[in-house]
């Protein structure tokens, strides 16, 4: 038995399970990344330790100093236990619309919390604008621009898709999962093509993102809502540009939401929703593939910090979240 030299080395070597239910519904291995077992419990903590390391190396963060960050949670609770780590403090803006499990793990890892109202990108007070205003008012202070900050990605590049490739023996037919920042599917998408340019990366993007249309026929449009929190995007951040992406599902919450359930009931693994639209995404590019290929994909987070939404059945009824039929 080997130990961990800190806290932080926790972050990223993540497990690599396969998915029992999803392989037999595709006829073929469909591995999931267990990110819900880095610290923060999301695959955040990747992007976050990526950009406050970056901020240290170009001297923009020094001893002492505050990082500011809008985000629909995760990546607020990957930057403060970061920060708790290595004596920064953080402020985080985030929607109103957002778990409350969400809000009181930032509150208890010394955050400070901004609240505001979910409004559309195109509005100053939405939570990425705020959260640039905020770090532009503080003295010593870095704005960690997740969506336009590819310090992001590059750590999906050197960790995510290095370990899958190598937890795989380099035998991956394909790859796919949901975007938020694009961080993760950029960046695993990236690094697996490096290693083998016919690995097939395929975008999962929920009802009421634009990206869908955009790898389809070039033009950003959405329709319609998801109850996912974390993902959906309407433009190509920085992240996005030049990531491979050779095909794109577009999965609807009942799909993903009865991958959850299944993934719950038969394998006893509690996930959010995002990581149910990632798995649906996979078992359609498993059949796509054809029988025996092998797919990977990612999954995000824990489904215990949606107790009080996902996996409570009088806000699944609330929102009008249909129950999947028993299997
Ligand atoms: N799922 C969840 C639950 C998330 O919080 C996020 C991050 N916003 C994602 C998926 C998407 O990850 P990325 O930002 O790397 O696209």
């Amino acid at each position: 038995m080997t130990t961990i030299p800190d806290t932080l080395n926790l972050i990223g070597n993540t497990p690599l399970v396969r998915l029992k239910g999803p392989s037999e519904a595709a006829g073929a291995d469909i591995f999931g990344k267990c990110e819900f077992a880095n610290p923060g419990a999301s695959v955040k903590d990747r992007a976050a330790l990526g950009i406050v390391e970056d901020a240290e190396a170009r001297g923009v963060l020094r001893p002492g100093g505050t990082i500011v960050e809008g985000t629909a949670g995760n990546t607020g609770i990957g930057l403060a236990l970061v920060a708790n780590a290595k004596g920064y403090r953080t402020v985080i803006v985030m929607p109103e619309t957002q778990s409350r499990e969400k809000m009181d793990t930032l509150r208890a890892l010394g955050a400070e919390l901004v609240l505001v109202p979910a409004a559309p990108y195109s509005s100053p007070c939405h939570f990425v604008h705020t959260s640039r205003r905020l770090a532009e008012e503080h003295d010593n202070a870095i704005w960690a621009n997740q969506f336009d900050n590819v310090a992001n990605r590059r750590a999906h590049i050197t960790g995510t898709a290095e370990e899958i490739w190598a937890q795989m023996d380099g035998r991956i037919d394909g790859f796919t999962c949901a975007v938020g920042t694009g961080g993760t599917l950029a960046g695993v998408g990236l690094g697996l093509k490096a290693k083998d340019e016919r690995v097939r990366i395929a975008l999962s993007d929920p009802h009421g993102a634009a990206l869908f249309d955009y790898y389809a026929r070039g033009e950003l449009k959405s329709e319609g809502s998801s109850l996912a929190e974390g993902i959906g995007q309407g433009r190509i951040t920085a992240n996005l540009e030049g990531a491979p992406i050779d095909t794109q599902y577009r999965i609807g919450d009942e799909e993903g939401y009865a991958w959850v359930r299944r993934l719950l009931d038969e394998e006893g693994l509690c996930l959010g929703l995002s990581s149910g639209i990632n798995v649906a995404g996979a078992v359609r590019l498993a059949r796509e593939l054809g029988p025996g290929s092998r797919v990977a994909t990612i999954l995000c987070d824990t489904g215990f910090r949606y107790l009080s939404s996902l996996h409570n059945p009088e806000w699944r009824r609330e929102k009008g979240l249909v129950e999947p039929a028993a299997t």
